[in-house]
């Protein structure tokens, strides 16, 4: 199955040119600040939900610009739910930066 991604720089752009960052999750919290200590905090970064409804994911485009970025997609229908709405950050110059 393929689709079509919105890269910020490229524009849309087939998704076998982008790899998948994973979802957004927001910073990365303190180990003291998760239930369990450090078994909550092995959960927030090993498990992930993977529901069928659309949410915001990083994506790079290491076979274009090599920007990373994040958009909003629907997983169960792998369409854009707000395409080219996400800020690019960083540049394969500098490295950019990753999710
Ligand atoms: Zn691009």
């Amino acid at each position: 199955m393929t689709f079509r991604l919105t890269c910020p720089v490229c524009g849309k752009r087939d998704v076998y040119e982008f790899t998948y960052g994973g979802p957004e999750r927001g910073p990365r919290p303190a180990e003291t600040d998760l239930d369990g200590g450090a078994e909550g905090h092995f959960r927030w970064s090993q498990f992930r939900m993977n529901r069928p409804e659309p949410r915001e994911e990083w994506w790079h485009h290491g076979a274009g610009c090599g920007v990373w970025f994040s958009t909003w997609r629907d997983p169960a229908t792998n369409r854009e739910t707000r395409p080219g709405g996400a800020e690019a950050s960083g540049d394969s110059a500098s490295g950019g930066d990753s999710p």
